[in-house]
């Protein structure tokens, strides 16, 4: 494609994992190597250390990796005893794991709207959808900001409720001095690339305090087997490997500097961008006081969302849509017979929402050139 006259292509894309690794090359490559010398590939003492260097980080007893975040909302949900006959609330704003693995487990989503300014489970709107199956809340703490933790477990006390935490996107957040994951039964992370702990590959965790909860899992991750070839329970293969977890450990070093540092470049997009906010014109991501969020995405929501995305596109800035259909109108769950208009907060959201590029080694000038165009676009 040509270059514009009017103005230079900046090929900034949402996420530059690349200039991530040439930063810390040296010791990722030395990581790597180190396995391959070892030949331990499968739940080895890089697992191990990386298990317990993250229960500790968390605030936790136990911490087990499993083969991605996916099969650690699985083997929680498993854990915790939800299957068939249960309901399982969580939010139909979020990435499709968090209910399909509810699905997966032979239980029932249920949805519930969300809150308008946080994006999180509006936790108001919850005790309303508690039936006598309602057997667990999965809150999921959205673009790394978390969810209102003190009412979400009020509610698991007084109806004797599980809560699985999906973490995914908040590795490292607070609520109340309390990291993400560490507050219900189980919390679960991703170490998807993408993610603010992100591996080379796929991988995942569950976290908890609950010794019988743990146990469980590091049996089902190992086709439920105690002691080898002798098997209790019908199980999973759900490991990470010793180079992934090789790699994390590396990155886990940087994560509370790189969550730092999402933080000032989301603060100094909220400066950049105030004026359109104070017009109406886009609404910034709001910080909920309770929390220290670590912005998985920085995501803003406009009415003009297709002009900013157009006007970014021009430019060579990478945006992107979180989320463009909430779960609830999603196909794969037709059959639980929700309709447009059930969950309102959740549906408009899907139509304003964009993320912005936010990570570590974005430059402030690359943020000014960004706040720049959306203020062309919406001017
Ligand atoms: C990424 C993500 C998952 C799934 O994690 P995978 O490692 O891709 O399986 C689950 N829930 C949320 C909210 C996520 O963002």
């Amino acid at each position: 494609m040509a270059v514009r006259k009017e103005g230079k292509r900046m090929n900034i894309p949402l996420l530059d994992l690349k200039a991530q690794y040439l930063l810390i090359k040296e010791e990722i490559d030395n990581a790597v190597l180190g396995v391959l010398d070892s030949c331990r590939f499968i739940l080895g003492p890089e697992v191990k250390t990386l298990e317990d260097d993250i229960a500790a980080y968390c605030g936790t007893k136990h911490a087990i990796a499993v083969a991605n975040g996916t099969d650690a909302l699985v083997l929680a949900l498993q854990a915790c005893k939800i299957g068939p006959g249960d309901e399982v609330i969580t939010s139909p704003f979020t990435f499709f794991a968090s209910a399909e693995t509810i699905a997966n487990v032979g239980a029932t989503p249920v949805f519930v709207d969300i809150d308008p300014l946080t994006l999180n489970l509006d936790v108001n709107k919850l005790e309303e959808k508690i039936t006598s199956r309602t057997k667990a809340i999965i809150p999921v703490h959205i673009f790394g900001q978390m969810v209102d933790m003190d009412k979400v477990m009020d509610l698991a006390g007084k109806y004797k409720l599980k809560i699985i935490e999906d973490a995914a996107q908040a590795i490292g957040a607070e609520y109340k001095g309390r990291k993400a994951g560490s507050i219900g039964d189980a919390g679960t992370f991703s170490f998807f690339p993408t993610k603010n702990l992100g591996c080379y590959g796929d991988g995942g965790m569950v976290i908890t305090n609950d010794d019988a909860v743990a146990d469980k899992i590091r049996m089902l991750r190992f086709h439920g087997c105690k002691s080898k070839y002798y098997h209790d329970e019908i199980g999973h293969n759900s490991r990470l490997d010793e180079i992934q977890a090789a790699i994390l450990r590396v990155k886990f070093k940087y994560l509370d500097k790189w969550n730092q540092t999402r933080r000032e470049k989301a603060e100094n997009y909220d400066k950049l961008l105030a004026p359109l906010a104070q017009q109406g014109k886009l609404t910034l991501p709001v910080k909920d006081p309770d929390g220290v969020p670590v912005y998985h995405l920085y995501v803003l929501r406009s009415d003009e969302r297709e002009k900013i995305a157009i006007a970014l596109d021009e430019k060579g800035i990478a945006c992107g849509i979180y989320y463009p259909l909430p779960l609830h109108m999603q196909n794969a769950f037709a059959y639980l017979g929700y309709n447009l208009g059930d969950l309102p907060i959740a549906e408009e959201a899907c139509t304003q929402a964009l993320a912005i590029p936010c990570y570590p080694e974005l430059t402030s000038e690359q943020q000014e050139d960004i706040a720049q165009v959306i203020l062309n676009a919406l001017a």
